[in-house]
């Protein structure tokens, strides 16, 4: 989640925001789609190590500690190394891996030491799929964990921070009437 706007994330903590039984029931299709692949590749002789793995990372905020967690879609084992893949089902197949993914990945890679890994696209009405690779970037990691640290700031001071949304971000947001954020404007990104 931390790749997506901060101001959004910061609300969402601060109100407690129940998960609407739409992307609850996501989430839900997520999971089962990871266990299916697990299952799927298993059958074709690959190794599955974990699906739905958990992962904690844990970074200095000055004088504090921020603990950032989530769980990796699978991890499996090609030739003696471990990739980390994830999957997405998506209206429209993209051309290139969408940055929010890309950036989510990242610190899957680093919750595992790996450098490596996949982001499956299945395009939810004709079940085509497009696969990207993503390394690890050591850069766009040091860029999230700057952005966890920021976010722990606004959260610990109370301060609302500046939204910072993708357009898109804007229309399935909980908080556009809260936000007052012009949404015709599109979205300015930030770091
Ligand atoms: S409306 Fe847009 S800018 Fe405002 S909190 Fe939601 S995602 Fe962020």
């Amino acid at each position: 989640m931390l790749p997506s706007c901060l101001r959004r994330q910061f609300l969402i903590y601060k109100r407690g925001v129940a998960v609407s039984e739409e992307k609850a029931g996501l989430f839900e299709i997520g999971r089962l789609f990871h266990e299916f692949l697990g299952r799927t590749f298993r059958d074709g002789g690959l190794t599955v190590k974990a699906v739905e793995a958990p992962f904690f990372i844990v970074s200095l905020c000055g004088d504090e500690l921020i603990k950032i967690s989530g769980r990796a879609g699978l991890i499996i084992s090609l030739n003696g190394e471990d990739y980390i893949i994830e999957t997405k089902s998506i209206r429209n197949l993209p051309r290139e891996p969408l940055r929010h993914h890309v950036e989510q990945l990242q610190f899957y890679l680093a919750g595992y030491g790996l450098t490596h890994g996949f982001l499956i696209y299945l395009e939810k009405s004709f079940l085509k799929s497009s696969i990207f690779p993503v390394s690890f970037s050591l850069e766009d990691f040091r860029r999230l964990l700057n952005r966890a640290a920021l976010l722990h700031k606004h959260l610990t001071g109370d301060l609302m921070p500046e939204p910072d949304a993708e357009k898109w971000e804007c229309w399935f947001c909980e908080f556009k009437e809260e936000c007052g954020k012009n949404l015709k404007g599109g979205g300015g990104r930030r770091f």
